[in-house]
């Protein structure tokens, strides 16, 4: 068996976990740029973290045959000052053609402030401007639906097509309208909050299985790299087909990511 994880911050995980990772079938991963749990203290700090997701981390992955590609950008949590983020999204176009990187991410809402929104409108037309793919974070529990709603209206105005926008995070609340609105849903499978392999599993059997994909968002926090194969023994156990688990797993990432002509992976591999 093959899995994509199309979110995972491997720069916090071991490489024990990249091993077992490769043992239940991964051999893609793509990271977004995100908050490191702490605010950087200045723009030279995303400069080295951009290195370290374009040079570093592709390398270390490929010790286990696993590709690494990335997104860059400035994440909602540290763009709440329009000055600073400015500066550091001034510094992302230099990356923009590195082999790895696949577009712009993950951006989205935190607290839903005014200034969160502007700095979402101009990575969006940054995106736009570099024809980026981009991935999408939407906002924690009570912030959700609000967050995703003007996540998606900014994303209207501009004018990339929405089969190019994957946004993440999505909840039984929030996947419909995702859906209904053309753009692709990402579920994220945590131990404890966002969705767990059971419910995703769940929204897979009431919204079907077209433009939707299951993801680990592994970080430094309570998260399980191997959250996706987890979830393709939990749809296994429930009966569904092999072809339905490949399909939301390889087949639905692989479409997506291959938007961009950077995104190439062995087909061979099985
Ligand atoms: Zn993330």
């Amino acid at each position: 068996m093959r899995y994509i994880d199309p979110h995972i911050h491997m720069v916090s995980r071991t490489t024990d976990d990249y091993q077992r990772m490769a043992q239940s079938g991964c051999i893609a991963v793509t990271e977004p740029a995100f908050w490191a749990g702490f605010d950087r203290s200045s723009a030279a700090g995303f400069f080295d973290y951009f290195r370290q997701l374009t040079e570093f981390e592709p390398k270390r992955a490929s010790q286990f045959g696993i590709r690494h590609f990335t997104w860059l950008c400035i994440n909602p949590k540290e763009a709440d000052d329009p000055g600073f983020a400015r500066e550091v999204i001034s510094i992302i176009p230099e990356f923009l053609q590195r082999p790895n990187v696949l577009g712009i991410g993950e951006i989205g809402l935190n607290k839903n402030t005014r200034n969160e929104l502007t700095i979402l409108e101009e990575q969006i037309a940054l995106a736009e401007q570099h024809e980026q793919l981009i991935l999408v974070h939407t906002p924690h529990l009570e912030d959700k639906l609000k967050g995703t709603r003007l996540i998606m209206d900014a994303l209207s105005a501009s004018k990339i097509d929405p089969g190019r926008i994957l946004i993440d995070h999505v909840e039984e609340h929030t996947v419909g309208e995702v859906l209904d609105r053309g753009f692709w849903a990402g579920m994220t499978l945590y131990p404890d909050t966002k969705m767990t392999p059971q419910r995703a599993t769940d929204v897979i059997e009431m919204f079907g299985t077209e433009r939707i994909w299951m993801n680990s968002a592994g970080d430094w926090g309570c998260s399980d790299p191997l959250a996706v194969p987890k979830a393709r023994l939990e749809m296994a156990r429930r009966g569904h087909a092999p072809e339905t688990i490949d399909k939301v797993t390889f087949e639905n990432p692989k479409t997506f990511l291959s938007q961009s002509p950077k995104f190439q992976i062995n087909a061979a591999v099985s």
